[in-house]
């Protein structure tokens, strides 16, 4: 005791009085940095089977722009799900970089771009001033088959969406080969707390079926996604030709 120095001894205390006043105001040692809700709980009352139907039709919507073995196979669905739990669906988008020449046509910008056309669409189903649709994606929930990029993150949360679902990370991806931007979509959320409109992050959600999507394109030994084949070793993933 005698070798303690009072200033050592004022600091021990005081660490000791620290971590009595954390446990009487129940604060966990469990970091919360990067902790998102679990895939299989529902979120805003809708079941996890809708959220992965919805990350499927999001998938769909790659088949459905002829590109079903496409590289940059990301894709995204917007749906409403405030009429109804099972949701409606706006409109989809897939990453159109190449098609259009555009890089930031990801494929959450380019399923934002298309949303944008409907609802302000005079002939179409909504009809809405510019104002109207900015405030409609408050409604709205945006699924992607893989974790937005901080740009699209960035859009997502500039629009006001109410929810955004991913299904495989940024983490898998940069595992896979991809080239990314090294910030996680709970980054962008967690600073972007100023916007007016909350936003629920749900990830992960059909990550089996969406981690195949871009798993192959780095790894010659991966087998291809459903429906798709190498046809040269080490090549490709294509669609079969008929
Ligand atoms: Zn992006």
């Amino acid at each position: 005791m005698a070798i303690i120095s009072r200033p050592l001894l004022l600091s021990v205390l005081l660490l000791g009085g620290t971590e009595v006043l954390g446990h009487r105001h129940g604060t966990s040692s469990v970091p919360l940095h990067g902790t998102l809700a679990g895939p299989s709980i529902a979120i805003n009352s809708v079941p996890p089977t809708v959220r992965e139907n919805w990350v499927r039709r999001a998938n769909a919507a790659l088949a459905e722009a002829g590109e079903p073995c496409m590289f940059a196979a990301f894709a995204s669905a917007i749906v409403n799900h405030t009429a109804s739990t099972a949701g409606e669906l706006v409109c989809t988008g897939i990453n159109s970089t190449r098609q259009k020449g555009d890089p930031t046509l990801h494929g959450e910008i380019a399923a934002i771009q298309n949303c944008t056309a409907i609802l302000t669409d005079p002939t179409g189903p909504y009809n809405l001033t510019g104002s109207q649709a900015l405030a409609a994606f408050a409604d709205l929930t945006l699924y992607t088959n893989a974790e937005s990029c901080p740009m699209c993150a960035s859009a997502i949360r500039w629009a006001g969406f109410r929810e955004y679902i991913y299904g495989t990370s940024i983490e898998t991806l940069i595992e896979q080969g991809w080239g990314q931007i090294r910030i996680p979509s709970i980054d962008i959320v967690r600073e972007s707390a100023d916007l007016s409109n909350p936003v629920r992050l749900l990830g992960g959600v059909l990550s089996t079926e969406t981690d195949p999507l871009f798993s192959w394109q780095f790894d010659s030994s991966a087998p291809c996604p459903q429906g798709c084949v190498r046809p040269a070793e080490g090549g490709s993933c294509v669609a079969p030709s008929l």
